[in-house]
């Protein structure tokens, strides 16, 4: 049972330290329980306001192509190209690493579905699929999800960036860095990471990973060269 009166006190505290020191500091003030407690009322107010949230409980208008109990795909309404879809969770999480593992299989299962569905129903020659995860990362709407855009012989879409130069030496620096955190996470051992959204938030990452069932092959058709 998280005590609110001191969990307040706590905030207080954290938010008279500088900015710099306030991502440390979270780690050390607080609780798991608290940190239990803070996530599940920040995605609290964060469903209430979230238009994702709203569109998946129909409650506001969208051009939905897919329903069912978990997921949604509906259509951007602001499409890189004609048939660029967005495909989301029902419930309200932020960022990939919050999803819980027991949609995983689901969610790339449909993702697979829906892209070949909208390569046939476009006549696409390829497409992307695309995630971003933080407002540095240009997620502009605060709830998972997966952009499925068809794609066109000079169709003006640009997916690019400039290469930056690294040493053979930071490469296995940040190689040794993924890889014990991974282990981390894959062996259950807490690990927290900063997700950057509209603010500074901590988040543990998902329960370790199930076998995964087997799956049928889904069939696409040839598309026109
Ligand atoms: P992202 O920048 O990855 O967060 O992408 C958000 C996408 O959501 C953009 O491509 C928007 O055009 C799209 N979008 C925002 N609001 C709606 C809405 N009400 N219905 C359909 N698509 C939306
Ligand atoms: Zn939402």
């Amino acid at each position: 049972m998280v005590d609110r009166t001191k969990l307040e006190q706590k905030l207080q505290k954290l938010s008279e330290l500088p900015k710099e020191e306030q991502a440390k500091a979270i780690k050390t003030l607080f609780t798991r329980d608290e940190l239990d407690s803070l996530r599940q009322n920040a995605q609290q107010s964060g469903v209430q306001k979230c238009i994702f949230c709203a569109i998946a409980k129909h409650n506001v208008p969208a051009k939905i192509v897919y329903d069912d109990a978990n997921f949604t795909a509906f259509l951007d309404i602001n499409p890189a190209n004609p048939g660029h879809i967005l495909v989301i969770p029902k419930e309200h999480y932020e960022v990939l690493p919050q999803l819980p593992d027991a949609l995983l299989n689901a969610y790339m299962k449909l993702l697979k579905i829906l892209s070949a569905a909208v390569f046939e129903a476009t006549n696409a020659q390829g497409s992307n699929i695309i995630q971003n995860n933080g407002v540095v990362a240009g997620q502009a709407v605060p709830h998972i999800h997966f952009h499925i855009i068809p794609r066109f012989e000079n169709d003006g879409i640009k997916v690019d960036w400039t290469a930056k130069k690294v040493t053979e030496k930071q490469l296995e620096n940040i190689q040794q860095r993924i890889i014990t955190t991974a282990q981390k996470v894959i062996g259950g051992e807490p690990v927290s990471q900063q997700v950057k959204h509209t603010e500074s938030k901590t988040f543990s990452p998902p329960d370790t990973p199930k076998p995964a069932k087997k799956q049928k092959l889904i069939k696409v058709k040839k598309r026109r060269p």
